[in-house]
């Protein structure tokens, strides 16, 4: 499986203004209970049979410290075959060099996981591998519940120009799960075309593949602002 951890957290940056000691860590290393994010995450998978071997995308400068970090507080996650790489620009750069490292069989699950999502569960994990076995491609992902409005961008703000309806709306998660030759395909057709996308499974329905989508939890949030902070340190107390 690879996940994807090279992101700057620029929108978990502290407010303009305020005093900056140190830099504040990049969101997947932000501490939960006086763990990173990412061991928090790391340590869902540990938990799965299902998983033999982890590709974590990092940004350059972090991936000696990690391992390191890895050997002295988290020797557990070492138990799995776990390979450090260097991730990219954007998350989809990011996955991508993970995935030139990657040597799988044509028919073995890729699963693809946000580094901060640490609130997956077992039943999710093991969900999505079992419908990427069967369709060839699944994500996780949740019915919306609010209206969901199409916009233009306006200087000062949008303006909706369609509502969808809703019942045919969900909002993808991570764990995504896709037969290696499927996105190995899709990865290819994305880096001939120049397209970029927010998630794996883009790539792979533009490449013609139908992509399966199972129920995910409202509590596998990705912390992205400050704000998802407080929310994680209640579910971790939980
Ligand atoms: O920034 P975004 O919400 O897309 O982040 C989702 C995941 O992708 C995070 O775990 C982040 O660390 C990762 N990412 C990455 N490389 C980037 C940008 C994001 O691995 N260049």
């Amino acid at each position: 499986m690879i996940i994807p951890a090279a992101g700057l957290g620029t929108r978990m940056a502290s407010a303009p203004g305020a005093k900056a000691k140190k830099p504040a860590a990049t969101k997947q290393f932000t501490e939960l209970g006086g763990t990173p994010i990412l061991i928090h995450t790391l340590r869902k998978f540990m938990a799965s049979p299902e998983v033999s071997e982890i590709y974590i995308a990092l940004r350059a400068n972090e991936i000696d410290g990690f391992h390191a970090r890895l050997e002295k507080e988290a020797e557990d996650i070492l138990q799995k075959k776990i390979h450090l790489v260097e991730g990219g620009d954007h998350r989809q750069h990011s996955v991508s060099n993970a995935m030139r490292s990657v040597s799988a069989g044509e028919d073995d699950i890729v699963l693809v996981h946000d580094a901060v999502r640490p609130f997956v569960t077992a039943e999710i994990i093991h969900n999505v591998i079992q419908a990427a076995r069967k369709y060839g491609a699944a994500i996780a992902a949740l019915p919306a519940v609010d209206t969901v409005k199409q916009v233009e961008r306006t200087s000062d703000g949008a303006l909706i120009t369609a509502t969808l309806p809703r019942e045919r709306v969900v909002l993808a998660q991570t764990p995504q799960g896709f037969r290696y030759d499927v996105l190995r395909k899709a990865f290819d057709e994305a880096t001939t075309d120049g397209f970029v996308g927010t998630d794996e499974a883009s790539l792979v329905e533009r490449s013609g593949h139908a992509v399966a989508v199972v129920m995910g939890s409202p509590k596998n949030i990705k912390i992205t602002a400050p704000a998802d902070m407080e929310l994680a340190e209640f579910y971790l107390k939980k």
